[in-house]
């Protein structure tokens, strides 16, 4: 069965059933092994480029196919209802968030230079904000940039950055005033990976997501020109803010059709699985509790539905976005939680796909900002304080 996320538009549908053929052909054959190195291969981007499955909403002049935000966004959903969550995290981050801070803040230089390649899978971009001592508090940042003359010297550590092993590029913040306080004087910087300097660090191992590329990276004495910085200098947390409702209605899709796939595996095991005598489909508990996780999805995918339909207007704003990015990440959480406990003990073994299921679904609450953050971000805009 295919993943639907739109039950009105066939031009998803068939998006769908392209996605499950690349999967069924390109990653399933490789996946285990891709899962115990710890990292699927580089070339697997480029598989991806020649399916055109990357940065399929960047318009036609920079590569891209024109299609739609829903469509693009579609793609991850895809790959994580085949249960291939780490490889869907990559994509999102590469072309739902990448792609669209070139698109959106990026010069025409930089649009013809990145986009296309981009969308072929020849350049791989990551986004760099988090570091060891700042995370939910970005205002925090240690990163500096010092002017000279006629560039930037970049200076700092990141971490938890997804496909840092594997990018060609990243786009990183960095202060570039330490006088002003707050949210003010930091901007953002493209730092190509082969700049001298540049470091990618550990290949970091994580409690699911495995195959993700998750990475530590250091910029020492990274010289960039002034042709890289990306949107306005000392206003990077404008852009960020800017671009962060794409980037949790993303999520909140991902965690939806992580949904999917933990209610189809479930439904099906507990028809066969006997106890006592029955079907443990027979038991209430088993049939309320199903009945009530998939009443969430339902609900979460009909707001997410309302908020792509904002979005594409152009009027999704930073609350509504962190009300669905936090609600769908804690409905699938509680969804995995809940349906492994129906495997039983079949449910904690590696072959039992729920059990992937489950440990990949962890990390949806706390990246692109925690549960708490996001209810903070609500709270403020409730109580306007
Ligand atoms: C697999 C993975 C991939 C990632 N990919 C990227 C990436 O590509 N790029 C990137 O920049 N980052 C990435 N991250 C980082 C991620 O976004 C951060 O881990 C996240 O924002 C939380 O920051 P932190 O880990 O520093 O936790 P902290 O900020 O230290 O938070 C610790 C706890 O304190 C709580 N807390 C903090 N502040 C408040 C508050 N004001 N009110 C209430 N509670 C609060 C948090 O909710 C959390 O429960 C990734 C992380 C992981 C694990």
């Amino acid at each position: 069965m295919n993943y639907s996320p739109n039950p009105t538009r066939e031009d998803l549908a068939i998006l769908q059933s392209t996605i499950e053929k690349f999967c069924k052909s390109h990653v399933a054959p490789k996946f285990q092994e891709w899962e115990d190195k710890g990292i699927f291969p580089r070339q697997l981007w480029n598989e991806l480029g020649a399916a055109g499955l990357l940065c399929i909403d960047i318009p036609e002049e920079y590569g891209g196919h024109g299609a739609d935000a829903e469509m693009a966004m579609s793609i991850p959903c895809g790959i994580t209802y085949g249960n291939y969550g780490s490889i869907a995290v990559g994509i999102s981050v590469h072309s739902d968030i990448v792609s669209h801070y070139i698109l959106n803040l990026g010069t025409e230089e930089q649009k013809k230079s990145y986009l296309p390649k981009m969308v072929t899978g020849e350049k791989i971009g990551a986004i760099a904000m988090t570091e060891p001592g700042a995370g939910s508090d970005l205002q925090g940042i240690k990163t500096s940039a010092k002017k000279h003359e006629d560039g930037w010297v970049i200076n700092g550590s990141k971490t938890f950055i997804t496909n840092g092993q594997h990018a060609d590029f990243v786009i990183a913040a960095a202060k570039t005033n330490k006088d002003v306080k707050g949210s003010a004087g930091v901007s953002l910087f493209i730092i190509d990976t082969d700049q001298k300097g540049f470091v990618a660090g550990r290949n970091l191992e994580k409690l699911g997501l495995h195959s993700s590329d998750t990475s530590e990276l250091f910029f020492e004495d990274v010289f960039v020109s002034d042709s890289n910085v990306i949107g306005q200098v000392d206003k990077g947390f404008l852009s960020l803010m800017t671009e962060l409702p794409r980037e949790r209605l993303a999520l909140a899709m991902n965690a939806v059709a992580a949904m999917e796939f933990m209610m189809e595996i479930t439904k099906n095991y507990v028809k066969e699985r006997m106890a006592f005598g029955k079907s443990i489909s027979n038991f209430q508990n088993t049939r309320f509790k199903l009945a009530k996780l998939q009443t969430e999805l339902r609900l979460n995918k009909a707001l997410i539905n309302e908020c792509m339909d904002l979005f594409l207007q152009g009027k999704l704003d930073a609350s509504t976005a962190s009300m669905i990015k936090y609600s769908s990440t804690e409905a699938q959480c509680r969804m995995a939680d809940e349906c492994l406990q129906f495997f039983g003990g079949y449910g904690y073994m590696k072959e039992y796909p729920i059990s992937k299921a489950f440990a990949d679904a962890r990390i949806q609450k706390i990246y692109g900002g925690t549960s708490e953050i996001m209810l903070e971000l609500v709270a403020r805009d409730l109580l306007g304080n």
